[in-house]
């Protein structure tokens, strides 16, 4: 399956990350043998107990929810957080960052779906942050992209309006605040259930775990 996931997937310039949540340290070698180095993780915790003993040029991506009393804990290795969800986590981030000299990519994760537990900005709250001064004095914190979950459903048009709402919120942020900035360039939006559809409404990162590894166990 991973090989040919992975053709599919480069074949249309679109970057997997391969989420390891609940899966041990030596199936993430194995397949870090076969060549990925992207993998995403949900829990900080979960995170740095692996972490430690993975190679040290595997790019960790941090996919969940992240608390700002967590941050300074990934700042010195994480390579994106994809779930920046408020300006307080944020400007924790910035924080966290300049102490140590790093500056940390960021996808700000957006609310696209229907369900109310998905954590996410609305696209007034993003505005407000990105016009806000704070923001704008912010040195290590380099915004990417978006991040988004559809609704977790059969119903794949919904799915994929979903989805296209979110390539369309990247667009317009493009447009108004990032015209002149190359690196926002990432729409993170697929998983094992629903990449296909992302990627045919613009996605340019999945991140798939069961499809992978197979089943969690818990
Ligand atoms: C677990 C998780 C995924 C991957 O889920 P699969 O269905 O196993 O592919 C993707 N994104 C986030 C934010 C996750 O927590």
């Amino acid at each position: 399956m991973y090989e040919a996931l992975l053709k599919n997937l480069q074949e249309r310039g679109v970057t997997l990350v391969a989420v390891s949540k609940t899966h041990s340290i030596e199936r993430i070698l194995e397949l870090y043998q076969r060549g990925q180095r992207d993998f995403g993780e949900n829990r900080v915790q979960e995170l740095l107990e692996k972490a430690p003993h993975l190679p040290a040029d595997i790019r960790w991506h941090l996919i969940g929810h992240l608390q700002t009393n967590k941050v300074r804990y990934i700042t010195p290795f994480i390579y994106m957080i994809h779930s920046v969800d408020s300006s307080r986590l944020l400007e924790e981030i910035e924080k966290q960052a300049a102490k140590i000299g790093r500056t940390i990519d960021c996808l700000l994760q957006f609310h696209i779906a229907e369900e109310e537990t998905k954590y996410g900005l609305s696209e007034d709250e993003a505005d407000e942050l990105l016009q806000s001064a704070s923001f704008k004095a912010m040195r290590h914190v380099r915004l990417c992209g978006v991040m988004g979950m559809a609704t977790f459903t059969d119903d794949t048009e919904k799915v994929r309006a979903e989805f296209r709402h979110l390539r369309n919120i990247f667009e317009r942020l493009k447009r108004v605040y990032f015209a002149e900035a190359p690196y926002f360039r990432e729409c993170s939006m697929g998983m094992s259930s629903d990449w296909e559809i992302a990627v045919e409404e613009g996605s340019t990162m999945v991140r798939i775990g069961s499809l992978i590894f197979g089943p969690r166990s818990k």
